[in-house]
């Protein structure tokens, strides 16, 4: 193909064509494009994405940050000390609003980026058939012509005219509105009154397959599609601030009130109580104010998210927005179903129950080697009938593949199900070829697995000499299901009456395995004669009611499927941080409690496990009752876990929830947190979740639930840290003012905001980048109600460091006074070099102060010194950037002038050397205290 498709008339002509000649007009064919020729369109048609508008320039982004009501507020008192003829302080103030805007916007950006990059970890894959062979590519790959398969869940990547389709119904609602799933099939549509998204042999990109599976060939992609033509709409859709963002524009409000607040009664009690001239006492309110606003406080959280949502990252956890952090933070209960997320997933037959005798199956994994064993001895499908018609059956009634070791992976590896994929490789464990039986018994129909019916029927051609060309259904799931619809029972060939008291049998020998936390699943055959009065001709027409009756039951496969091995840990990690576990699974009540009590979710010996039924018959408030206790819920349908979240939600949990079917989706977007699952997880439950774990392990969820407490605390070390520089910032000019100005004005403004935006900055950044603290899991979860800024912080950083930053800085200041012979009688005057070393001692004072505090606060009740002094780079850089700077303005003689400071001489930098090392010494002890108090051992 050289030419592009002229895509229009392809529209208006495909919906009429037969499949064949669809394969035509698209110059393909049944095996597909070959990879050449997909390399060619895609350089010819351009990848399959759809462009976003161009991104939000970054002007206004820029200039947002110094229009904000505080940011004006400063600008016009900047101006008025111009006016006030004071320029040094109207440079210095319209300095502030630049840093702070300058480093409002970085933190932004920043924060915008890495989470941009996150968005691109969350890729889409398209199952296409290429070169004859099924594969998995990027959805961008996709070009016109390309042969896809879809299937329940899948989200479909660009607009496709169907050439096969088995039962398939598919949400239009991106593109219609329309939530009812619509059917759609292969067949050629004539009629000429049917918008596009109405052709039901039409399917289109940004829909999903509610059931079903077809194949189609794209027609199709990127912003030629449909959904590219509306997607104009559905981008830029806009970015809610989370709850904790929220918070903090309400708090930096707040606070900026109080200052001001603050600001004004400083510069009544200036003009009228000290009687100092008005354009002293402007100075003096614009210091108080510029001390208690913090500055850059929003900015830094929305970049402490970031890093808690990167971190996340790593760990397996991948968060789709901020908000998400801090709920995971308050998890208290935690909903996960068992399969795959607390076990393996890598299913290994380890028995075959067949009427009458119990066969072993040795080996692992999936690789087809090893050996079935009947009492010991070796036997084959060859040999034994039962066992032959047993693996037939369960492994043609499968849609998972075993790929063998190749250049990628050395191991054998699954494509699709698990539970399937066994079957396959049991079978050829008993000698049978799967693909010899696939061509031998071709697949004419499916009824797909469904987690409510809890089984999976497929009809198969059998060409028989006696009876000629007939059908046989096999029929696999849930024991418990599957054999309420067998009639008859094939003891070794021969079929007799399967009676109540053999139905007691096979159930009983299911119990056995289930109590061992095995997994079992019965399989059940049919046959069906040309002339069976009982079902339709036409195999389309088959549906669970008509085919999934009067069937023979042949035997059990028992598989194992152990649980993770780190699970244990995260469990017991859930239950120190006061998290419970809630198990919710499809599977077997019996196989449910004892993997739940091999990974100690449950501790009691008889945990309440109430299965799908009972819950049904439940009211919410007895629902409500039991979920208080040691709970676990088996065999129920995705759709009952929606129940189970509402319910925890109503009595107060936060609570997440694991999901991965198309079913689940409605629990997922109900729960605080929906969790999917990145490997098994169809699209559709990836869309509806807040997280998605790239490998499927219930212990990502733990480590993320950490990390998002993490967050939650490193913004608040962080709070801590810039509210414990308000006090000292505040007393010295509190000095000023009630004595009446006989104190000379111990700090100045100038100096304030050299604290504020000089040296208070790069700490504050390392605390929200610190690592968890250890006993952060053996806390309960914290309270949803509770506000950022509590008491504790405030008491904290005003009362008690804030106090002790205040009395340390002013005796810097005293101290220098008295050595120089001055007294309460006459202190050093304003102008003076006693007094400007006065001063710089103040300052110096609040800066090692701060030194001392940054330390302390990484951490709350663990030592330290335990976590590693040095350990956070940045803290580190930050302490070395703040002496630095204080050097700086103290030697430098131009920057003397703008700061008034001068230098301060050997011995009181020593003193000031041994401040940090007081503050941390006297919060290391109030530490220990508390940790002996409560028995933490951190
Ligand atoms: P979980 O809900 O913990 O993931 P699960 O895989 O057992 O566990 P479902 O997928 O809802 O849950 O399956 C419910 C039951 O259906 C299983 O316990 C099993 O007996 C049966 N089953 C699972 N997969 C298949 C399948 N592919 N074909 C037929 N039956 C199946």
């Amino acid at each position: 193909m050289n030419e592009k498709l002229e895509f229009d008339t392809v529209d208006q002509t495909i919906a009429k064509l037969v499949p064949n000649q669809v394969f035509e007009q698209l110059q393909t064919n049944e095996e597909g494009l070959t990879t050449e020729e997909a390399t060619k369109r895609l350089d010819l048609y351009g990848k399959n994405t759809i462009k976003e508008k161009q991104g939000k320039s970054l002007y206004p982004l820029f200039l947002a940050n110094f229009t904000s009501m505080l940011a004006i507020l400063l600008w016009v008192s900047g101006a008025i000390a111009f006016i006030a003829q004071m320029p040094q302080l109207g440079i210095a103030v319209w300095c502030v609003n630049l840093i702070n805007g300058i480093f409002s916007f970085i933190q932004e950006y920043r924060a915008g980026k890495a989470t941009e990059a996150l968005k691109s970890l969350i890729s889409s894959y398209a199952r296409v058939i290429r070169d004859g062979q099924e594969q998995q590519i990027l959805a961008e790959e996709l070009v016109p012509g390309d042969l896809i398969l879809i299937e329940e869940g899948e989200k479909i990547s660009a607009d496709a005219r169907l050439v096969m389709s088995s039962d398939l119904r598919v949400n239009q609602s991106a593109l219609t509105g329309e939530s009812h799933p619509v059917q759609k099939y292969a067949d050629a549509v004539e009629r000429k009154d049917l918008e596009s998204f109405e052709i039901p042999n039409l399917i289109f990109a940004g829909s999903t397959v509610s059931s079903g599976s077809g194949q189609a060939v794209v027609v199709k992609t990127g912003m030629n599609t449909e959904f590219g033509k509306i997607a104009d709409l559905t981008l830029n859709v806009s970015e809610e601030l989370s709850p904790l963002q929220k918070e903090l524009v309400r708090l930096t409000k707040q606070i900026s009130i109080i200052a001001f607040a603050f600001g004004l009664t400083f510069f009544l009690l200036a003009i009228f109580f000290v009687k100092n001239p008005m354009a002293e006492s402007f100075i003096f309110a614009l210091g108080m104010i510029v001390a208690f606003i913090p500055e850059g406080l929003s900015p830094t959280v929305t970049l402490a998210l970031a890093q808690g949502v990167q971190r996340m990252a790593k760990k397996n956890a991948l968060v789709k927005n901020l908000s998400s952090v801090e709920t995971l933070g308050c998890t208290t209960v935690i909903c996960t179903d068992k399969t795959g997320t607390l076990t393996q997933n890598e299913m290994t037959v380890n028995h075959i129950w067949l009427p009458g005798r119990e066969l072993k199956v040795t080996g692992s994994g999936f690789a087809p080697k090893g050996k079935i064993l009947d009492n010991g001895r070796e036997i084959s499908a060859a040999n034994d009938s039962a066992l032959n018609l047993l693996v037939t059956a369960a492994s043609l009634c499968s849609n998972a593949k075993v790929i063998p070791p190749n250049q990628d992976n050395p191991h054998y590896t699954v494509l699709g199900d698990p539970t399937e994929a066994c079957l396959g490789v049991v079978a050829e464990k008993a000698g049978v070829r799967v693909d010899f039986l696939q061509r031998e018994l071709p697949r004419i129909y499916e009824l797909h697995f469904d987690s409510r019916r809890k089984r999976m029927t497929t009809i198969h051609e059998l060409n028989t000499q006696v009876h000629g060309k007939t059908r046989v259904a096999f029929t696999k799931g849930a024991p418990k299901e599957l054999i309420d619809l067998c009639e008859t029972v094939n003891v070794n060939g021969a079929v007799s009456p399967l009676t109540a008291e053999f139905k007691a049998t096979v159930m009983a020998a299911n119990d056995q395995y289930a109590r061992l936390g095995l997994r079992v699943l019965a399989v059940a055959v049919r046959y069906i004669g040309e002339d069976d009065q009982d079902l339709p001709a036409d195999v389309s027409e088959y549906t669970v009611e008509n085919i999934e009756r009067k069937m023979t039951f042949i035997g059990l496969v028992v598989m194992a499927d152990p649980p993770r091995p780190e699970v244990p840990d995260a469990v017991a990690k859930c239950h120190q941080a006061g998290i419970r576990i809630v198990m919710i699974t499809g599977d077997y009540g019996l196989t449910a409690e004892s993997i739940a009590k091999q990974i100690g979710i449950v501790r009691g010996d008889s945990p309440r496990v109430i299965s799908g039924v009972e819950l049904e018959n439940l009211s919410d408030e007895e629902l409500r009752k039991l979920l208080k206790e040691e709970i676990i819920f088996a065999r129920v349908a995705p759709e009952q876990k929606y129940r189970v979240v509402e319910n925890l939600q109503k009595v107060g949990e936060v609570v997440a929830v694991t999901g991965d079917g198309v079913n689940d989706a409605p629990a997922l977007k109900k729960a605080d947190i929906g969790v999917a699952m990145g490997i098994s997880g169809t699209d559709v439950a990836k869309e509806a979740a807040d997280m998605i774990l790239t490998d499927d392990n219930f212990a990502s969820i733990v480590q993320a639930v950490e990390q998002g407490r993490a967050v939650y605390n490193n913004i608040r070390k962080f709070l801590l840290y810039i509210l414990n520089s308000n006090m000292p910032e505040a007393v010295p000019s509190a000095f000023f003012l009630f004595s009446r100005g006989t104190i000379p004005l111990p700090l100045t403004i100038m100096q304030i905001l050299f604290i504020d935006l000089g040296t208070d900055l790069i700490p504050a950044l390392g605390l929200g980048s610190e690592e968890p603290e250890s006993g952060i899991m053996r806390k309960p979860p914290r309270n949803l109600a509770e506000p950022l800024l509590n008491k504790r912080i405030i008491f904290k950083a005003f009362c008690w460091y804030g106090i002790l930053a205040s009395v340390i800085s002013m005796c810097g200041y005293f101290f220098v006074n008295f050595s120089h012979g001055y007294s309460a009688a006459g202190w050093a005057e304003k102008g003076s070099n006693v007094y400007l070393v006065a001063t710089t001692m103040t300052l110096a004072g609040i800066v090692f102060s701060q030194i001392g505090a940054v330390m302390n606060c990484r951490t709350e009740r663990q030592s330290v010194f335990k976590k590693g002094l040095w350990k956070n780079p940045i803290i580190n850089i930050g302490i070395a950037a703040e002496i630095l700077f204080l050097a700086l303005i103290m030697y430098v003689p131009l920057l003397q002038d703008v700061f008034g400071t001068a230098p301060i001489g050997t011995k009181n930098w020593l003193l000031l050397f041994c401040v940090p090392p007081i503050i941390l010494m006297i919060e290391e002890i109030r530490k220990a205290v508390s940790r002996r108090l409560t028995h933490h051992d951190g």
